[in-house]
């Protein structure tokens, strides 16, 4: 059965986080590096994740969910009064956790700089709280730019993941933009930026190991890594 995916919420507050415990693979990077491009080239859906050229728009955390096995019918009608309908209960949960349902969490980017300090302050809250605390969350996906070195903030967004030590993963993304010949030597110079001591494409035969930094090109429009990253998405929320 194909991928299914859905969009199922944006929380602006942890208050409205999901409550159904499915495993979440959270996505982090900035402001139009290509996290939405990258669910749609991921679960193949056009219009699933909203992409644009506006910056900054992001400025919740906006809940996919996916049935890597194809959605099964399930009843379970939400009921419009429930605070907390966006979440799976009973059969509902059942079927989704049996058919290793995930969410993709796609997180407001970093490193806008039209945004007012204290909207940045709130963002940043939100961000580390759900980071630090959430148990549910299995693995980060670091995205940045393949064209460019890192960023301050993505250093130090990387630095952070490592320091709490988060299951991680770098994806370098828009490969397609540059030529092939540049693409592993830019490749190398953001391990090294990022300070990656061993270098690893994403290990999909064993369990989710949080010492390893693995790296991986990508492209949304080519398809590149698309494979490797599916395996590894797969890999950790079943782990
Ligand atoms: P987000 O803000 O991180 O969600 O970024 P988007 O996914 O909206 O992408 C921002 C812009 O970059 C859009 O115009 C996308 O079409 C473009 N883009 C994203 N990923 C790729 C890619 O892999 N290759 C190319 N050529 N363009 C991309």
């Amino acid at each position: 059965m194909a991928v299914f995916s859905e969009f199922v919420m944006s929380a602006a507050s942890a208050r409205q986080f999901l409550t159904d415990n499915l495993p979440e693979i959270a996505l982090v990077g900035r402001s139009n590096v290509g996290k939405s491009s990258m669910i749609n080239s991921l679960v193949r859906a056009n219009k699933l994740a909203r992409t644009s050229n506006t910056p900054g728009r992001t400025q919740t955390l906006n809940f996919y969910r996916i049935w890597p096995e194809g959605k099964p019918k399930v009843g379970d009608p939400a009921d419009p009064d429930d605070k907390d309908r966006f979440s799976l209960k009973g059969t509902a949960l059942e079927a989704a956790q049996s058919a290793h349902a995930f969410y993709f969490v796609d997180m407001p980017g970093y490193g806008y700089a039209k945004v007012s300090e204290s909207q940045r302050q709130s963002w940043r809250k939100l961000i580390e709280h759900y980071l630090i605390t959430r148990e549910n969350l299995r693995a980060v996906i670091q995205i940045v730019d393949l064209r460019h070195p890192p960023s301050k903030d993505d250093v130090a967004m990387w630095e952070w993941l490592r320091h709490y030590g988060r299951v991680r993963l770098c994806l370098a993304t828009k490969a397609d933009k540059l030529p092939r010949g540049q693409r592993i030597n830019n490749l190398r110079q953001i391990a090294a930026d990022l300070g990656m001591k061993v270098v690893t494409g994403p290990d999909t035969g064993t369990t989710a190991d949080a010492s390893a930094e693995p790296l991986l090109m990508y492209s949304s429009e080519e398809g590149v890594g698309r494979e490797e990253l599916w395996a590894w998405t797969l890999l950790q929320v079943r782990s």
